[in-house]
């Protein structure tokens, strides 16, 4: 399996144990001004999009994201199943059959980030898990200009993440369910923010489960 490959899985895998371990979390904060479903929303996407990898025998390996991802909306429904799920098909879109490297990997999330603004109609500030991906993709950008290595800015670009779950607080939903009730939201993250974190945080783990050696600054694969 290729070095690419390996990381989608391991992240789908990684990204699965911590939305089980935080399930019952995710749903409270949903339950605070939303339905409650988030936690097992996410789960339940990222069970299918865990099962579809594992057996997919798509040759390269942005196409295994595609999968996933569709997989992922399918299983997850609602919106967060159907912003995740066009992330991950539009990352993986855009990555193909590579290369892998940092540059071209921050594209493709950028990429993603766009799709998921568009469709959700959303921007940084409305209380969504933009919130936590918009300030991630601006440090991830600083370390690919600054030539930092796949995963020395992966793990560089994280404490921004958690940085833009946490502002969420403070902020008043503009879209989605809770955004009906507005001022309630009010005081506490925004599930989607956080379980966004959770995702990036799986890939961090994952990038650093391969060898350094695999992720070299210049395209891998
Ligand atoms: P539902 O609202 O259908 O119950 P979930 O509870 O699974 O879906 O997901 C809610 C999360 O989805 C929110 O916390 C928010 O982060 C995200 N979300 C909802 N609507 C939008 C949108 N239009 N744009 C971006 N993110 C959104
Ligand atoms: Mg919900």
């Amino acid at each position: 399996m290729s070095r690419a490959k390996a990381v989608i899985r391991t992240s789908l895998a990684n990204a699965l144990k911590l939305a089980e371990a935080q399930v019952d979390e995710l749903g409270r904060l949903d339950a605070l001004a939303g339905d409650g479903d988030h936690g097992t929303t996410v789960v339940r996407g990222l069970r299918a999009a865990n099962e579809t990898v594992a057996s997919s025998t798509a040759a390269a390996a942005g196409q295994c994201l595609v999968q996933a991802g569709s997989a992922f909306s399918d299983a997850a429904g609602g919106a967060a199943g159907a912003l995740y799920g066009m992330f991950l098909a539009t990352v993986g879109t855009q990555l193909g059959a590579g290369p892998f490297g940092a540059a071209n990997v921050a594209k493709a999330l950028r990429a993603g980030y766009e799709t998921v603004a568009r469709l959700g109609k959303a921007q940084p500030g409305d209380k969504t898990l933009l919130d936590t991906l918009s300030p991630f993709l601006d440090a991830l950008d600083e370390q690919v200009a600054a030539g930092a290595t796949m995963i020395a800015a992966w793990s560089a670009a994280l404490p921004a993440a958690e940085v833009g779950a946490e502002r969420t607080r403070e902020m008043v939903a503009r879209r989605g369910r809770s955004a009906r009730l507005g001022e309630r939201s009010l005081g506490h993250r925004d599930p989607g923010a956080v379980s966004m974190h959770i995702m990036l945080r799986a890939v961090g783990d994952a990038l650093e489960a391969q060898e350094p050696a695999a992720w070299p600054g210049a395209p891998a694969e």
